[in-house]
């Protein structure tokens, strides 16, 4: 059994200078994105369905998707919005604004050490 793991943030900075986004959640952990693995790791329809077709198995997999417009190191956020109280939006360099990144889909894609572990 996982112990009781907090699907909400108590804060969250969006640093487009580091191109990041730190989250803490309300039971203490703290999980940092690259804006590079959020973009890829967009939710949305679309981009679900580009990485549908690259990988096997479903699920929220660490696929990486490489689109025309998708240079790594280039994507910026140029807008982040709170979806409710549950999700957050971004608006990305690209253009592409329809990912909604909901609190549960980023605790459960934390890319630090001890989460990767777990999983
Ligand atoms: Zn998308
Ligand atoms: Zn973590």
């Amino acid at each position: 059994m996982s112990p009781a793991v907090s699907t909400n943030p108590s804060e969250i900075t969006v640093s487009r200078e580091k191109r990041e986004m730190h989250v803490r959640w309300q039971d203490g952990h703290e999980s940092v994105y690259g804006f590079d693995l959020l973009r890829q790791e967009c939710p949305c329809a679309l981009c679900n369905d580009q990485r549908g077709k690259q990988a096997t198995a479903g699920g929220p997999g660490l696929v990486v998707v490489s689109g025309p417009i998708l240079k790594a190191g280039d994507v910026q956020v140029t807008e982040a919005r709170p979806v409710g109280r549950y999700a957050i939006n971004f608006v990305w360099s690209d253009g592409h604004d329809t990912g909604i990144y909901s609190y549960t889909f980023l605790r459960e894609a934390c890319p630090c050490p001890a989460c990767r572990g777990s999983r």
